[in-house]
C-alpha cells in the first residue's frame, strides 16, 4: 500500500482554476485551504460565516469571505466561477454540542441545499460534501466491542438524531444531483478528525482535544482529578488532520468514487480510558479519574472499516494515534500558555 508521500493524484485541474472551500474559518476546511495553497493552486476562495478575525487560520494569498451560506444569495455568490467546490460548512461540535443543539445541526441542510444547486447552475466540475460517521445506523453502535462500520451500514437508516440525519439527507442530494443533473459529486464520511488548529475549548471540542486540555488544566491548577464523560469504555477511532486533507483530495479526484459515500477515518480503535492514559503518558502525569455517566457520551463504539478505501485508493489514513496526539498535545499546550499570557488563541 502507498504511504502518504507516495500518493499520486490526477486532478485534471489547472493551477489557476478556482477552488471554493466552505467552512474555511474552521478546522478541516482551514487545513484544506492551506493544503491546496501549498500545492501551488493560485485561486482559492475560502468562505465562512464567522467574522474574519475569528478564523482558525487564514492563508496568505487565499481570498477569504465572511458570508452565511444558509442564505441562497450568498451561496450563489460563493461559487461564481468555481471549478471545484468543497462544502465543509456545518454547525457542529463534539458530543456535547450535537446532543444539545439538534436544531442547529439540522439547519446545516440549508447550506448544502443552496450550495449544491448554485454549484450545478454555475457549471462547477466537481462538488465535495463532508459527511460523517454519525450518518451510520446507531443500532450497530451499541457495543464498545464494535464491528467496524462499512459503507453499506448507513441503510436501513437510523442515524444520530439531528446531525447524522442532516448528513444522510445531504448525501442523498449529492447522489441525486449526479443521477438527475450530471453534477459530479464526491462524499466522504469523516470519522473523528483531530490535530493542531482545531477547537480545544468552549464546548465544541472533541475528545482528543478535550483530553489534552483537561490534562493541561490539572497541571496548571495542581488538582490531579480528571473528569471523563461516560464510563470510559466507549471506543472510537481518530483520524489525523493531515490524513484527512490528503484523503479529501484523493476522494474528490477518483472517478470510481462519484456519488459514492466512502469512509475517511482511521481503523485504530481506542477506548476513551486508553486515550486518557495516552495523554497522561505524553504529559508525564498520572491523574485520578472521575466518571460522569450523565454527560453526553454518544454511541458505545465506532470504528471505520477501511476495506473499501484500501481497495479503491490503495491508501488509508495511517498516522499512528500516538504520533498525532503528541503533535496535538504540543500545539494545545502552546495555545494554553498563550491564552494564559493574554494572547489570541483558536476558539469556538
Ligand atoms: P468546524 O466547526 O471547525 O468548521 C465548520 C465551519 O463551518 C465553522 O467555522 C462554521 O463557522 C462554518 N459554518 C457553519 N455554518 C455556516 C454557514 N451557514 N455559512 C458559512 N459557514 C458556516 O468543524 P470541522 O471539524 O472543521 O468540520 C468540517 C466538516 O466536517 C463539517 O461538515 C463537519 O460536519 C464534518 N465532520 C467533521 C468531523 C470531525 O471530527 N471534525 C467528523 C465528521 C464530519
Amino acid at each position: 500500500m502507498k504511504s502518504n508521500s507516495e500518493v499520486h493524484i490526477d486532478r485534471h485541474l489547472n493551477a489557476d482554476d478556482l477552488i471554493v472551500i466552505t467552512g474555511a474559518g474552521g478546522f478541516i476546511a482551514g487545513a484544506l485551504a492551506r493544503y491546496f495553497h501549498d500545492l501551488g493552486f493560485t485561486r482559492i476562495r475560502a468562505i465562512d460565516r464567522k467574522p474574519l478575525p475569528e478564523w482558525y487560520q487564514r492563508v496568505p494569498g487565499v481570498e477569504c469571505l465572511s458570508m452565511d451560506l444558509s442564505e441562497k444569495a450568498n451561496a450563489i455568490r460563493a461559487v461564481e466561477g468555481a471549478v471545484e467546490v468543497y462544502n465543509l460548512a456545518a454547525d457542529m461540535g463534539g458530543m456535547g454540542f450535537i446532543e444539545h443543539f439538534r436544531v442547529e445541526c439540522l439547519r446545516s441542510i440549508l447550506v448544502n441545499t443552496h450550495l449544491i444547486d448554485a454549484a450545478w447552475r454555475a457549471g462547477a466540475q466537481r462538488y465535495f460534501f463532508s459527511s460523517s460517521a454519525c450518518a451510520y445506523n446507531t443500532d450497530l453502535q451499541k457495543d464498545p466491542h464494535v464491528r467496524a462500520l462499512k459503507e453499506s451500514d448507513a441503510y436501513p437508516a437510523m442515524s444520530e438524531r439531528g446531525y447524522g440525519w442532516e448528513k444522510l439527507i445531504s448525501e442523498m442530494f449529492c447522489q441525486e444531483y449526479w443521477a438527475e443533473r450530471g453534477l459530479e459529486t464526491h462524499i466522504a464520511r469523516f470519522h473523528n478528525v483531530y490535530g493542531p488548529n482545531g477547537t480545544w475549548f468552549g464546548g465544541r471540542e472533541k475528545a482528543p482535544a478535550a483530553m489534552c486540555r483537561k490534562v493541561l488544566e490539572t497541571q496548571d491548577s495542581g488538582d490531579v482529578r480528571i473528569e471523563i464523560w461516560g464510563d470510559g469504555t466507549q471506543t472510537r477511532s481518530f483520524c489525523f488532520i493531515e490524513d484527512c486533507v490528503l484523503g479529501i483530495d484523493q476522494i474528490m479526484h477518483c472517478d470510481r468514487l462519484i456519488a459514492t459515500p466512502i469512509n475517511l477515518g482511521s481503523s485504530e480503535l481506542i477506548s476513551i480510558d486508553d486515550l486518557v492514559t495516552m495523554v497522561e503518558q505524553i504529559a508525564g502525569v498520572k491523574l485520578q479519574r472521575r466518571y460522569d455517566p450523565s454527560a453526553p457520551k454518544g454511541v458505545a463504539g465506532r470504528n471505520s472499516d477501511n476495506t473499501f478505501i484500501r481497495q479503491v485508493l490503495d491508501w488509508e489514513p495511517r498516522t499512528p494515534l500516538r504520533t498525532g496526539m503528541e503533535r496535538t498535545y504540543a500545539w494545545i499546550a502552546q495555545q494554553f500558555a498563550d491564552r494564559k499570557a493574554g494572547k489570541r488563541v483558536v476558539r469556538d
